[in-house]
């Protein structure tokens, strides 16, 4: 995937994208999706080489950044091998800049061996989730906020940035309580450096999801959240705040005027500006 991004000094990146397949990640996020595109057992050496190469020789390398996404930790040797890091290094050498994702609980010294292993600067995506402190207990994650807090201490005191993930509509946050929440933990985020933050909204579909649903703690988002929740964030200048909009079809809005709320969001992505809410005479906010 190749898609222009916006930086925190201003500036508009090109980014390439890399789904890799490897290892699943040993965590077990109640929201979380991701171990649908992993294997099982440990990821083959040799394996997220020959992917990427393939990628590559695909696409070509003309982009400012590259982003290598495993489903799981880049910093899990089982899932990342350390013997293919060289390897891994050597193909992105041409890439001035490189995101990698990892729990937070696994930023240490692979990190600092695979910075110095890279030509490029190294960011690494780390879910912070939420900071609501029920939310965050429950989600199976093994994360609490003293531990996020020294993984970006760490990333900033080496000079690797931080790209932060945040939840809307996280498992056992109060609905009405859900905007707030992640604004909330959008702004934590901000203040520990983060140069970027991604709201995500929760997608069901997992199974485990369903069952929290059916127990009323997990209720989906709704598109008209994300909105409210991006367009609380612009007075945010310190770092990019974007809306994910990945599989955003699935939210629930109403159809007349779907399609013209996406591509607000995707607009503000961009610029940074939020444009007028979509008046739309079909629908109260949903
Ligand atoms: S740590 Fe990340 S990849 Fe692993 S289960 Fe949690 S959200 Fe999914
Ligand atoms: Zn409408």
């Amino acid at each position: 995937m190749v898609e222009p991004e916006r930086r925190a000094d201003g500036k508009t990146e090109h980014s390439l994208t890399v789904f890799l397949t490897g290892a699943e990640c040993p965590f077990t996020c109640s929201f979380c999706d991701l171990w649908r595109y992993t294997i099982e057992g440990p990821t083959p050496v040799g394996a997220l080489p020959h992917q990427l190469q393939q990628v590559l020789e695909t696409v070509g390398g003309a982009a400012d950044r590259i982003k290598l996404y495993n489903a799981s930790n880049f910093f899990d040797s089982r899932a990342v091998p350390a013997a293919d890091l060289p390897a891994i290094a050597s193909l992105i050498a041409r890439f001035p800049a490189v995101t990698v994702e990892s729990h937070a609980n696994l930023i240490g010294a692979h990190t600092l061996e695979f910075a110095g292993l890279i030509d490029g600067r190294l960011e690494v995506a780390v879910g912070l989730e939420t900071i609501h402190p029920t939310a965050l207990a429950q989600a199976n994650k093994r994360l609490d906020l003293d531990r996020f807090d020294r993984a970006a201490s760490f990333l900033l005191a080496n000079d690797i940035d931080l790209r932060v993930f945040v939840l809307l509509g996280a498992p056992y946050v109060p609905t009405e309580e859900s905007i707030e929440w992640t604004v909330r933990s959008v702004e934590y985020a901000v203040e520990r450096g983060a140069s970027l933050v991604s709201i995500i909204p929760v997608r069901d579909g997992n199974g485990e999801l369903e069952r929290l649903g059916a127990l009323g703690d997990f209720i989906p988002p709704t598109l008209s959240q994300l909105e409210n929740a991006l367009d609380r964030c612009t007075r945010i200048t310190r770092s990019v705040v974007t809306a994910d909009l990945w599989d955003v079809q699935r939210l629930a809005a109403c159809d007349d005027c779907r399609h013209q709320r996406i591509e607000r969001l995707r607009r503000a992505n961009f610029t940074g500006v939020v444009g007028p809410r979509v008046e739309c005479p079909s629908c109260a906010p949903l």
